[in-house]
């Protein structure tokens, strides 16, 4: 029992040993090397979220479209009310990206990223960062090489990925303001959403009971108990196709954003490993 437990009492990493305060599992790794294990697989999380998660929001938003198109009136609803949802976790998913590449100079992206929660001060951090700041500031502070720097930057590249990289930039770059054109009613909207259920049990269509205005029939709401205020809110949003298709076109250009910000972030890093290994003459 004694050597079970002074076994498990050591880093699997450095060896040192760990304190267990009496908890059954004790940790596998002493805080340091946890965050070197993490910090060293940065640029692979990254490339495995770019392969599937990134897109996973999208997917979903573009099946649920064309599921709605054909089907009966009550599921139509759910399905609109789930596009919203996804809308809402797409903005999350860009932010906290957005957030913990910012922060990859002290804080592991895994880590940042994963433990990442949309609320008003991030939402609104995001929304001015972006529109206040100029997009070659905007690039330097999230590690990314100016336009007119590509080639300095990433010398080992051929003239067409350098090319295809200043496309990628250009095109975030669109993509990051488009997403907060909208302005901070937008992103206050988000941040309270971020942190209600949209689908499911907290779905109506109807509510007039809740003593406030009636919905339309053509609209579907959540519910939200607000225990600050002591209120329900309600979040409703009409069934209307051509603005679920803007929703979803929004998605995607969130999505698209998330994607060209990875493919520049892991191209930098590609560049510095290279520069690296050259310089420990591998
Ligand atoms: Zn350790």
């Amino acid at each position: 029992m004694d050597d079970a437990r002074s076994l498990e009492s050591i880093c699997r990493d450095c060896g040192r040993p760990l304190s267990l305060h009496g908890e059954q599992h004790g940790p596998a790794r002493c805080a340091a090397c946890f965050d070197g294990f993490l910090r060293h697989r940065d640029a692979e999380f990254l490339s495995s979220y770019a392969e599937l998660g990134v897109a996973s929001r999208r997917i979903i938003a573009e099946t649920s479209l064309r599921a709605l198109v054909m089907a009966p009136p009550p599921h139509r609803k759910v399905l609109a009310m789930h596009i919203m949802e996804q809308y809402v976790q797409a903005a999350g998913d860009l932010i906290g990206l957005y957030h913990a590449l910012r922060a990859r100079g002290h804080t592991a992206v895994m880590r940042a990223f994963l433990a990442f929660r949309l609320d008003r001060a991030s939402a609104l951090a995001f929304f001015r960062d972006v529109r206040a700041t100029p997009g070659a500031e905007l690039l330097d502070a999230l590690g990314i090489p100016r336009q007119d720097d590509i080639a300095r930057r990433c010398p080992s590249l051929s003239k067409g990925d350098v090319k295809d990289l200043d496309r990628a930039i250009h095109q975030m770059l669109i993509d990051l303001r488009t997403t907060v054109d909208q302005g901070e009613t937008a992103a206050l909207a988000l941040a309270q959403m971020a942190g209600e259920e949209r689908t499911g049990k907290a779905l109506t269509n109807q509510s007039r009971w809740l003593d406030t205005v009636g919905l339309r029939p053509d609209q579907v709401a959540t519910i939200a108990i607000d225990e600050r205020r002591r209120t329900v809110s309600l979040t409703a949003i009409s069934v209307d196709e051509r603005k679920l298709q803007k929703t979803v076109g929004a998605i995607d250009a969130m999505t698209r954003a998330a994607q060209n910000m990875i493919y520049a972030v892991l191209t930098v890093h590609q560049e510095e490993e290279r520069a690296k290994s050259i310089v420990h003459g591998g």
